[in-house]
């Protein structure tokens, strides 16, 4: 399919970059553009293999009837004038993961994990049990491997966990799960799809080409999976929090086919979001005969994804919490949900003009904000109306020494900044990185 074809790969990053590698092994005729200047390295490499490099403003002329296919970046909107005058041309659009899963072999088992929210955690489980009891396991998609990079090391034997994105959901066809999950439906990305509706269809694509062999695992508290996979013929294997069913929450307790998994007091990662992510998560290595054992081992010591609710220290009773992934109010609002006892909330950052109101119900707990950042206006003056103490500062390194200056014993002192980083840092992972650094530099 994609051999002796002449390509355009739209967007390079790390994943055009491994797809243009990948593609050029098959004597494709490859030209690859970006408007961003690249990684030098990158680029001699990919000249080396022969493929045709262009970074300018100016793509639109680069592109005539000539191509067989468009590999579009996840990250391009559809509206894009260059993928208009793809399209316009008859020229077909794919995205990386597409292309990569044409050079799959065959019997690969594969996994794949989306949803609104939850992706990365639940990916990263499912993976990491595997491994345990499994070697030829491998960890891909949206997580930061791209499936170009690593399908040369698959074998027919192999297990593959893919988190997918919604964008990535857009451009695929043949793509074909064994195992796929749909973990949660809430409106997001709405900047993106055309509506509501888009978004869910797009998300219902990660069942595409199933047969009633392949299995999806779904979320029974989440109204929109459930309606929207009613008609799916793939074996239905559902989690709840509520409810019994195949895997479910029960006094305090995980059940897997009416046993008894784990109590949740042994788990380290805390809060219903988690709990819906680790049975999910249970659900996906049941299907490779793990027994609890290995599963109880795992959730007993796994603390979270890096910057994700992340568990950082004790320090003199008090406890710090890195949540620097919490870019907007809903991820904010499911930090707050997690903890129960009293917290100061360091908050703050980019101002991309949203209110903090919807915050308000989920404050309870919180004794004290103090902000930084673009923000910190803003956050002030929704403090004051929520009567919420309230400190401003400059910067997130006076944050933490502030907020742990004014705190008690016992206090969680959380960082979920309920904005973008970009008003003082690179990206989430940079602020999350500062955060943990001035933590581990608090004295005793
Ligand atoms: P994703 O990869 O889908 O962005 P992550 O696993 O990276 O999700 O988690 C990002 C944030 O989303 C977490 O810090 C948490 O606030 C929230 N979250 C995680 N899992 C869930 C869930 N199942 N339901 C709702 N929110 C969740």
């Amino acid at each position: 399919m994609f051999e002796n074809k002449k390509i355009f790969i739209f967007g390079m990053a790390k994943s055009g970059y491994e797809v243009a590698k990948l593609l050029a092994n098959y004597n494709n005729e490859i030209v690859i553009t970006d408007s961003k200047q690249q990684d030098e390295c990158h680029i001699d490499e990919l000249t080396n293999l022969g493929v045709k490099v262009v970074i300018t403003d100016n793509q639109l002329d680069l592109i005539d009837e000539s191509f067989d296919y468009m590999v579009k970046n996840p990250g391009i909107i559809s509206t894009n004038p260059l993928v208009l005058k793809a399209k316009e041309l008859g020229i077909k659009i794919v995205n990386e993961v597409e292309v990569a899963y044409n050079f799959l072999p065959k019997n690969t088992k594969i996994i794949g994990i989306t949803g609104s929210n939850g992706k990365t955690t639940t990916t990263t489980m499912i993976y990491e049990i595997l491994k345990i009891k499994y070697q030829n396991v491998f960890l891909g998609g949206n997580i930061g491997y791209p499936l170009s990079q690593i399908v040369n090391e698959i074998s027919d034997d192999s297990i593959l966990v893919m988190e997918i994105s919604d964008h990535q959901l857009c451009d695929m066809y043949n793509f074909k799960t064994n195992i796929s999950l749909l973990l949660n439906i809430v409106p997001a990305h709405l900047d993106f799809h055309k509506d509501y509706e888009t978004y869910k269809m797009m998300k219902m694509r990660i069942f595409n080409n199933h047969t009633n062999r392949d299995v999806a695992i779904l979320n029974f508290d989440n109204e929109e999976v459930v309606n929207n996979t009613s008609n799916l013929i793939s074996k239905k294997e559902y989690f709840s929090t509520k409810k019994k069913c195949q895997c479910y929450l029960e006094n305090d307790c995980i059940y897997y086919d009416n046993e008894v998994v784990i109590n949740i007091n042994d788990i380290k990662l805390k809060g219903i979001h988690n709990y819906e992510n680790i049975m999910a998560t249970i659900l996906a290595v049941k299907e490779f005969d793990v027994n609890n054992d290995i599963i109880k081992k795992y959730l007993k010591d796994f603390g979270g994804v890096e910057h994700r609710i992340e568990f950082v220290k004790e320090l003199n009773n008090r406890y710090f919490y890195n949540d620097s992934k919490a870019t907007n109010n809903e991820a904010t609002i499911t930090a707050l949900k997690t903890f129960t006892t009293s917290t100061i909330l360091i908050m703050g950052g980019l101002d991309r003009n949203i209110p903090f109101d919807e915050l308000s119900e989920y404050m309870n707990n919180v004794k004290l904000i103090v902000c930084y950042g673009e923000t910190k206006e803003k956050i002030k003056e929704f403090a004051n109306k929520n009567n919420i103490n309230c400190i401003s500062v400059e910067t997130l390194e006076q944050a933490v020494r502030k907020a742990y200056e004014l705190s008690k014993e016992k206090d969680t002192i959380l960082l979920s900044p309920a904005c973008a980083s970009w008003d003082q840092f690179k990206s989430y992972e940079e602020r999350g990185e500062l955060f943990k650094k001035v933590v581990n530099e608090l004295d005793r």
